[in-house]
């Protein structure tokens, strides 16, 4: 048995999807263990581009379970039509291959709603919300008022538990926001129809894992967003409300037996950063519109453009140093393929000293980048398939961030498809 996790050491949007689509194979599960919809997950294979929100990236693998875990946000109806999606465009999904958990706490449209009003009323100040309901969600978990999916099978009173959250939620949005309220009815219309949707998905994903786990099975955990967005340890308040680190497998994926054996770091080869906060490493004007469009950095889930810039070793350190990271997959490295010198921020200058460390958020808006350059390899590096035949230039750029990171890069990524990789 081995279990594995593979997580985001940057941003975001480091491609964890096509890391984990490419790994999973040797997996008996994948398992979603927090975020939500605002997720976007792209995989390339044979039948085309798939941009996956809330669906783990093991779907397109036969025999493989995919879980959503009690630390996931889960919308229904972004989940349902996820699974159309794929069943229109041939992949197959159903409860078979598709589990939720019945702990995890369902996202209601008033969390949507809530979302865009809040970040309608922030104007300038706001943080850049994929606005899927996310932050409401989690809040109101933690004040005990959401209703559990598990509730849809088993809660006898389900519909008066709905309707007092309603009542309560139901005071925001109209009191505070001055928004219409929303009708008990057309909520109790919305229950019945997703309750008959996902019924057969529900069930106690944490006893199937703790079996599976008896038996020897082998478990993926895949993280959504990056280090740099966890809540506890990201720039905050420029974070996602949920933990996106590895340690928060055992609680949020519902095994909380969980040993992982080993951690892979997505590293993306060069910096982006999607909505709001700082972004020390930052690029503006034609440098960043020209990497923007080589590496087609714009959002899965919003199409928003992406922010680049180079590779920021010290903000990479400290998302390898909380993550544990035991590996890195370095991704997009044939992005780069087109720069005479490579840009690498080493460290980061703040008040006339320069340092190494990554550190209290609201002082990242002081940092500057300390910017040194490599030799770019300007050749084409996608069709590359072993180290060997990689340029020299490319060789000394990853061992260079490999040594400045101190973790091993065992995988190195040079295009979406499934088997544009080096393994080293
Ligand atoms: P995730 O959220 O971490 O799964 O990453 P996203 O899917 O949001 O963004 C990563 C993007 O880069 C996707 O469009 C991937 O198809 C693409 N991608 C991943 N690895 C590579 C690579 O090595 N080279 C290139 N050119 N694209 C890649
Ligand atoms: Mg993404």
């Amino acid at each position: 048995m081995k279990n594995s996790a593979i997580v985001g050491i940057n941003w975001g949007d480091e491609g964890k999807g096509r890391i984990v689509d490419l790994l999973c194979g040797s997996y008996d599960f994948v398992v979603r263990y927090q975020g939500g919809g605002n997720a976007g997950h792209t995989v390339v294979i044979e039948q085309g581009k798939f941009a996956l929100h809330l669906i783990p990236s093991g779907i397109f693998h036969k025999g493989i379970i995919n879980i959503l875990g009690n630390g996931v946000a889960v919308d229904p109806e972004s989940l349902y039509e996820e699974i159309e999606m794929l069943r229109n465009r041939g992949i197959d999904v159903g409860p078979h291959n598709l589990k939720i958990s019945d702990r995890a706490s369902i996202l209601f449209p008033w969390h949507k709603m809530l979302d865009a009003l809040e970040e309608e009323r922030l104007k300038d100040k706001k943080y850049g919300s994929t606005k899927q309901g996310i932050a409401p969600f989690y809040s109101d978990k933690y004040q005990k008022k959401t209703v559990l999916l598990g509730e849809l099978l088993y809660n006898k009173n389900l519909k008066e538990h709905v309707k007092d959250i309603l009542e309560w939620k139901n005071l925001t949005l109209s009191g505070v926001y001055k928004a219409e309220p929303l009708s008990f009815e057309y909520i109790s219309k919305w229950i019945d129809e997703y309750k008959e949707k996902l019924a057969p998905y529900i069930c106690d994903t944490g006893k199937l894992l703790k079996q599976a786990e008896k038996e020897g099975k082998s478990v993926l955990f895949e993280a959504q967003l990056g280090s740099l967005r966890d809540l506890d340890y990201g720039i905050y308040p420029y974070t996602t409300s949920s933990n996106t680190l590895a340690s928060y497998i055992p609680l949020g994926s519902g095994l909380a037996s969980a040993k992982i054996d080993e951690i892979i770091g997505i590293v993306k080869a060069y910096s982006t950063c999607v909505g709001e906060g700082p972004f020390v490493s930052e690029w503006f004007g034609p440098d960043a519109e020209k990497l923007r469009e080589v590496g087609m950095e714009y959002g899965a889930k919003t199409g928003r453009p992406r922010r680049v810039g180079p590779i920021d070793l010290v903000a990479t350190r400290y998302g390898v140093e909380v993550q544990n990271a035991t590996c890195i997959a370095l991704t997009k490295l044939d992005c780069l393929s087109y720069m005479d010198k490579i840009p690498v921020c080493v460290r980061y200058e703040l008040n006339g000293k320069e340092i190494n460390d990554f550190p209290f958020p609201s002082l990242l808006d002081e940092c500057k980048p300390v910017i040194e350059y490599m030799d770019g390899w300007k050749k084409d590096i996608s069709k590359v398939r072993r180290w060997f035949d990689l340029p020299e230039e490319a060789k000394k750029y990853i061992l260079y961030i490999e040594k400045a990171i101190g973790c091993p890069i065992k995988y190195i990524s040079v295009g979406q498809e499934r088997n544009a990789y080096i393994e080293r």
